[in-house]
Formats: C-alpha cells, sequence, structure tokens
C-alpha cells in the first residue's frame, strides 16, 4: 500500500477527525513541554497528519521531524477528551513515511502554512524555534541498514541477542567500562546512552525447555512471553516473573516459537513485518489451555494487545488474534488478581515507582503494581510529582533522538531525586534500562528494579527468616 493510501483511507481520516482541538493534551505531552511549539504537540502532529493526508504537505522535512520527535508515549490518549486514539494515527504516520521515503521536500513552507492556520485553534501557538530538531532523516544509506538489520535479524532471535549479551558481559567483567568512560563524551551522545543502559549482564537465563512447576496448591497454568531485549539483557526480571507465579501456585509454559511482539517493527513504521511476527506468536500460543498469557513489559504488552487490530482484515487469523488478545496480562495485571499467595517477608526501603508509558496510557494498568507493592511489608511507596511522564526511552527513541530523550530523562529524574526512593520501580524493559542510565547520569542513589523482582526479594526474605 502506497503512502497516499494509507494516509487517504477513510478509517485514518475518521480517527483524525476525532481530534476537535481542543488542546487538553498539550500539557500531558513531555515534547511539548520542552519544546513549547504547537508542531511537537498532539494537536499539531495530527494537524500535519491531515495536511499531508489532504495533500497540502509532503512527508519528506518538517513532517518527518516533528513526527519523528513524538516519543509514542501515548499520554495523550489519556488526557484526550474525545476519545482520540493517537498510537494508532502515529503508526499509520511512521508506515507511511517508511513508505514515502523520497518524497519532494516541499513540507516546511507548507508545514508553516498548516502552523499559520492553528492559530486560530491554538492559544499557545508559538513561532520560537523548537529547543530540539529531530535528528536528520535516518532512513537511508547504513543507519537503514543497520535498524533494518536489528529489527528483522537480531530482534527476533532469541539466540543472535544472547550471544549480543554474552559480548555485553565480557565487556563488563574485562572492565572495559571504565576505558569506555574516558572515550565516549567525545563520541555521539547515542553511544554515551547505550552503553550507560546495559544494566550489569546476567548470563543464568531461565529454562524454558520445559514448564515450570507451580508450588504449593495448583491454581492452573499460562503462557509466558519472554521477550526479545528482556530476555537476553534483563533475565533476572524473567527469572523473578517464572518464581513468583509459581510461588502462587501455577504452571508456566514457555511455547518455543514466540518471537519479538513488534512494537519496534510498528514503531519504525514496518507493517508487513509487525504483522508477520504477530501470526507467528498467535501461532506459538495457540492451543494449551492457558489462564493468561502473561509479560512483565508494557511496551511488549501494548503490542501483544494490538494484535487484533493490527489483524483485522486478515480472514485467517482476525478471530484467532481477537481470543489471543483476551488472555494477554501484564504481570502486575494478573498477579493483582491471582495473589494467592501474598508474600510475608519485608522489603525495609523507600520505593518510588514510574509507570510505563504503554503500561499506563497504552494498557490502563496502573493501579495494580501500586497495589502490589502496597502489599509489601515494610515498603513505602512514595509517589512521583508527575509518575504518567514519559522517562525518555520509547524504545530505541533515546537512542535515535539522545538531546530531546535526555532532557525528558532530566525532568524523571529531579523528580525521582525529590522522593530520596532508594529503589526505583519499573515496569517495562525500556524504562529499566533507561534509568539503569538515568541512575549514572544524576549520581542517584538508588537501584532499579522491577514490580516482580521486590516482589520476588520479600518471598525470599520469608524463605530466610
Ligand atoms: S505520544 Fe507522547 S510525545 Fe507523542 S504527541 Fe502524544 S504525548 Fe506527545
Ligand atoms: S485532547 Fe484530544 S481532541 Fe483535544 S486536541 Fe488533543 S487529541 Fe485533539
Amino acid at each position: 500500500m502506497s503512502h497516499i493510501d494509507l494516509l487517504d483511507a477513510p478509517d485514518f481520516r475518521r480517527k483524525l477527525d476525532q481530534c476537535i482541538h481542543c488542546g487538553l493534551c498539550l500539557s500531558a505531552c513531555p515534547t511539548y513541554a520542552v519544546n513549547q511549539l504547537e508542531m511537537d504537540s498532539p494537536r499539531g502532529r495530527i494537524a500535519l497528519m491531515r495536511g499531508a493526508a489532504d495533500g497540502r504537505i509532503g512527508l519528506a522535512g518538517a513532517f518527518q521531524e516533528h513526527i519523528d520527535l513524538c516519543l509514542g508515549c501515548r499520554a495523550c490518549e489519556t488526557a484526550c477528551p474525545s476519545g482520540v486514539q493517537y498510537g494508532l494515527l502515529l503508526e499509520t504516520a511512521k508506515a507511511a513515511l517508511a513508505e514515502e521515503q523520497t518524497s519532494a521536500r516541499r513540507g516546511g513552507a507548507e508545514v508553516q502554512r498548516v502552523a499559520e492556520e492553528l492559530r486560530g485553534v491554538s492559544p499557545v501557538f508559538s513561532a520560537q524555534p523548537p529547543r530540539f530538531r529531530a535528528s536528520a532523516p535516518k532512513r537511508n544509506g547504513m543507519a537503514e541498514l543497520v535498524q533494518r538489520f536489528g529489527l528483522r535479524e537480531l530482534m527476533p532471535s532469541r539466540a543472535r541477542l544472547r550471544w549480543l549479551a554474552r559480548g555485553l558481559w565480557l565487556y563488563q567483567r574485562l572492565g572495559l567500562t571504565a576505558i569506555a568512560r574516558r572515550v565516549l563524551p567525545q563520541l555521539p551522545p547515542a553511544l554515551t546512552t547505550m552503553e550507560g543502559m546495559a544494566p550489569p549482564i546476567r548470563l543464568d537465563y531461565p529454562d524454558y525447555s520445559r514448564p515450570a512447576p507451580a508450588y504449593g496448591q495448583r491454581r492452573g497454568k499460562v503462557a509466558f512471553f519472554t521477550g526479545c531485549v528482556q530476555d537476553a539483557f534483563l533475565a533476572g526480571v524473567n527469572r523473578a516473573t517464572v518464581r513468583v507465579l509459581q510461588r502462587n501456585g501455577y504452571e508456566v509454559h514457555f511455547p518455543a516459537s514466540q518471537t519479538c511482539c513488534n512494537a519496534a517493527a510498528l514503531h519504525s513504521g514496518d507493517t508487513a513485518f509487525a504483522r508477520d511476527l504477530a501470526r507467528q506468536n498467535i501461532d506459538a500460543f495457540a492451543g494449551g489451555d492457558f489462564v493468561a498469557i502473561i509479560n512483565n513489559a508494557g511496551g511488549c504488552g501494548a503490542s501483544l494487545k494490538g494484535y487484533g487490530h493490527l489483524l483485522a482484515d486478515d480472514p485467517a487469523y482476525a478471530a484467532r488474534a481477537q481470543a489471543f488478545v483476551t488472555k494477554v496480562k501484564d504481570i502486575s495485571e494478573f498477579l493483582f488478581d491471582h495473589l494467592h499467595n501474598p508474600p510475608t517477608g519485608r522489603v525495609q526501603a523507600r520505593v518510588t515507582y514510574m509507570d510505563s508509558c504503554h503500561l499506563r496510557h497504552g494498557q490502563k494498568v496502573s493501579k495494580q503494581p501500586r497495589a502490589l507493592l502496597r502489599s509489601i511489608p515494610g515498603l513505602e511507596l512514595v509517589e512521583l510529582s508527575q509518575p504518567d511522564m514519559c522517562c525518555g526511552s520509547a524504545g530505541i527513541y533515546n537512542l535515535l533522538q539522545p538531546e530531546m530523550a535526555n532532557t525528558v530523562l532530566d525532568r524523571k529524574l529531579a523528580d525521582v531525586r525529590a522522593t530520596h526512593a532508594g529503589i526505583i520501580v519499573t515496569a517495562n524493559t525500556g524504562c529499566y534500562m533507561q534509568m539503569v542510565y538515568g541512575v549514572k547520569r544524576a549520581g542517584l542513589n538508588a537501584t532499579v528494579m522491577h514490580v516482580v523482582e521486590v516482589l520476588e526479594r520479600a518471598y525470599a526474605n520469608t524463605v530466610s527468616e
């Protein structure tokens, strides 16, 4: 499908028309908070999409800049009183950009005209130049090749990602980190971010070759979606997830042919490949009579729950996708209803919880992780002043747009610092790694953990008491 077909589709236009230009989403948008520029707000981006759909602006240049600078955090969806499905609009815009790489560069002047039109509806319109421009177009040459290799060859392969993790483990064990930190300030900020994001690698991966048995009274069996980066680089989170499920009476299965959820493919506009991955996962988790399909990463979960929409026009998979989605649960969402054996061990710590955007805004799961944390004896939960504001991770956004990502991160770190928390709890792979980097960047005396790691620590303390 050409970019014109994508943008001119009646469903896309109907979704655009849901925006009533009220501007209530602006204060929720991290990029608007930084740049104070209408075109870097949800309303401005929707206006750009409408301009592109009407053929008034091209996709190259300014359109791409403002779309690429969007974090995809979907905070605007939660704030919107009109039910605008911004995440789906953005997916289509990204897909159109991927399709149309050589559009005539008539964007800049036309975008200004759309901006002028917005003066009438936007009291906060600013003609100031943005503080940060999106990085130069990445959809060409070597960057395109690397991105494509990463999305198509690396992320769907557990074996390849684990080899990468082993390389990182060796790098950390040889103490090359200290040397690299002396060199990295001279290199592009994306490399500094990448190096800083790496958590201490552990290679004792959970055994996925056979089901993990339930402990105590058996309540049923669940399937576990292991994730790609999550599995290779944060094995401890997956291990804790399995243990907590076992402790609550669930037998945990690991369907062997599962693959990457497709979030990264969707975010880069590779819709065809995203559909292939979705079909593969639906096949992998078919049958088995599972109570639920559990995942522990907000970004993956939002993508898995999006399969129904993604495959709605696929006659062979539409119904199966809907059935699959009804079973997908974030681990906090599932445990909130199925914590049959609450932990009794203490975790004596001051803790803050930062929402994963795709868990809170994409899946509407926010009270469950907090309730689980509050159930742990000794734990003091301190709320951030803006717990729902993005941390700047957003998949690989922090590598593609490091300046904006770091500015958004620094706001989050200031918020974290004010809580004096010793543990920063997250519920998503990207947020976890971003905060590992953030703790180093801000020199915080804090540990980063996933909700299930804190729960597992409480269970472990029960055993040792
Ligand atoms: S997804 Fe996030 S960054 Fe993008 S427009 Fe919405 S609130 Fe702003
Ligand atoms: S809150 Fe919703 S309807 Fe209002 S401007 Fe933002 S996207 Fe449009």
